[in-house]
C-alpha cells in the first residue's frame, strides 16, 4: 500500500466498516442501489472504475480499498490492519 492510500484509509476507520461501506452510508438512495449493483459485476465495474467515479463525486477513496471490501478483507468482515 502507498503512503496516499494509508492515509486515505485512515479516516472513519471505525464502526467495523470500511471506507466504501461509510461512503455507501453518506450516498442518496439511488447511488447506494448503484454502488452495490457494481460490486454485484465486479468484472464489468473494476475497482479501479468505481474508485475514480466515487473520486469524482468528491470522495476519497482508493481503488484497493474497494478491492479489499470485494474480496472480504476489510473491518466489515472483521479483517483489521495491524496486529491482531
Ligand atoms: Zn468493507
Amino acid at each position: 500500500m502507498s503512503l496516499a492510500d494509508a492515509l486515505n484509509e485512515t479516516p472513519g476507520r471505525s464502526g467495523g466498516k470500511c471506507i466504501l461501506m461509510h461512503i455507501r452510508d453518506t450516498l442518496s438512495e439511488v447511488d447506494r442501489a448503484t454502488l452495490d449493483k457494481w460490486n454485484e459485476d465486479t468484472r464489468a465495474f473494476t475497482a479501479p472504475k468505481v474508485a475514480k467515479a466515487l473520486r469524482a463525486s468528491g470522495h476519497t477513496i482508493s481503488a484497493s480499498s474497494i478491492r479489499n471490501h470485494r474480496a472480504g478483507d476489510c473491518p466489515c468482515y472483521g479483517v483489521h490492519d495491524g496486529p491482531r
